[in-house]
């Protein structure tokens, strides 16, 4: 029998993970004092292959001829550390990372986290200790592992790069976003316990899908309060245009009911001079936080707006709609219907709410359509700036409402 050649150990000296293929170099021969342990069965190792005179290629052996005692084990770590291997030369090949090595802060053999070793990097000034586990160990031994980062590195960003799997990425309905004069589609998930206790310690949890990186913003939900003199109902919107949500940024708060995710390059991490941060994404949140302003002060202006309307019908419904009253709408407001109606904000309301396709799953608490909201009545498109390109509609775009002056036209004949 041959024992297994073993390509890792946990150096008791280093206090870390080694393997062979980076080269033995200062790691003592032989069984060294019981310096080298098998991390799935906890036995002493012997270094063999690791004087130039030797015949055989470096690797660690067990003193049994049958090697590890847990063999399912052992080839559990050793597929969680090629991912851990792969994500190191990844991240040296980064532009402005200068140091790039791998560690296990905090990690005790007796009693292992669970975690294969981190990625310990140098961009600039910063430093980052960025975990890829292949699953994620429960929340106290994640607990000691962010303890650990913050007193071996003080100051480092601490990034939790995880898999898109179903243990790890519980995805949801798309979430709609208005970005940028564009309706776009973020994904969604929900996060587990885990994941919340590494954001909640100041970590950062992103997913890893290719050469894309995913970076989570907290989505709240909330329904506006009516005010007095304001009319939420009768917008003709298929939701209800009181159910909103609020972005956290640039990391989901504590009380975000799910998590949006900004899709960035993985070369774009080291964008920002010196520093290893997700720029682009941070840009995308800003944006959404400006629509959501916009969005927000828009919805409650047209409340009051509609509430007028009602309590005093226009006199001469004419007045109202003369187009030198207002600016000429461009092709794109006029085609979109009651946008062009809609006295033009100074920013575009953003947000044509959720496409009807999502509208379900992204209000699960049981919301309605506003009373009088018929299957023929569309969602109100917000007014568009004159100046972009207009925005291709989605197969599911919203029907356009009845301009302003059929609708008049029908309240004066029902007088
Ligand atoms: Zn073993």
């Amino acid at each position: 029998m041959i024992s297994r050649m073993g390509r890792s150990a946990w150096d008791t000296e280093r206090r870390t993970t080694v393997w062979v293929d980076d080269g033995v170099e200062g790691l003592a021969p032989g069984m060294a004092g019981g310096r080298y342990r098998c991390r799935a069965c906890g036995e002493r190792l012997i270094l063999k292959g690791a004087r130039p005179s030797a015949k055989v290629q470096p690797h660690f052996a067990h003193r049994s001829n049958d090697g590890c005692s847990r063999p399912e084990q052992e080839a559990l770590l050793d597929a969680a550390d090629e991912v851990v291997i792969q994500l190191r030369e990844q991240i040296r090949a980064l532009p402005g990372v200068t140091h790039c090595v791998t560690a296990s802060p905090g990690e005790d053999p007796e009693h292992p986290t669970g975690l294969p070793p981190a990625v310990l990097a140098q961009c600039g000034t910063t430093t980052v200790v960025i975990e890829a586990p292949s699953a994620l160990p429960g929340p106290e031994a994640i607990r000691r592992r962010i303890r650990a980062v913050r007193d071996e590195h003080a100051g480092a960003a601490h990034v939790w790069f995880l898999k898109r799997d179903l243990a790890q990425f519980q995805q949801l309905a798309p979430h709609p976003v208005w970005l940028r004069g564009q309706k776009a589609l973020h994904e969604q998930v929900a996060p587990n316990e885990r994941q919340k206790a590494i954001n909640e310690a100041g970590g950062h949890v992103y997913w890893l899908d290719g050469k894309a990186v995913l970076v989570p913003y907290g989505i709240r939900r909330f329904q506006h309060p009516v005010q007095p003199g304001q009319d939420w109902t009768n917008w003709k919107w298929r939701s209800d245009p009181r159910d909103d949500w609020r972005i956290s940024k640039p990391r989901p708060a504590p009380d975000a009911d799910t998590w949006g995710l900004v899709p960035v390059a993985f070369v774009s991490l080291t964008r920002t001079r010196g520093a290893f941060r997700p720029a682009d994404a941070y840009q995308v949140m800003d944006d959404l936080y400006a629509a959501q302003e916009r969005r927000i002060t828009w919805r409650n202006e047209h409340a009051r707006e509609v509430y007028a309307a009602r309590a005093t019908p226009p006199a001469e419904p004419e007045a109202e709609v003369e187009p030198q009253q207002s600016p000429p709408p461009s092709p794109v407001a006029a085609a979109d219907g009651e946008a062009a109606e809609l006295r033009t904000p100074p920013e575009p309301e953003p947000e044509p709410e959720s496409l009807p396709a999502t509208g379900a799953a992204e209000h699960p608490a049981g919301a309605t359509p506003p009373a009088g909201t018929g299957t023929s009545a569309g969602i109100v498109p917000p007014p568009r700036p004159a100046g972009p390109p207009p925005p291709v509609p989605a197969p599911s775009a919203p029907v356009p409402a009845p301009r302003l002056w059929q609708r008049l036209v029908r309240l004066a004949r029902r007088r």
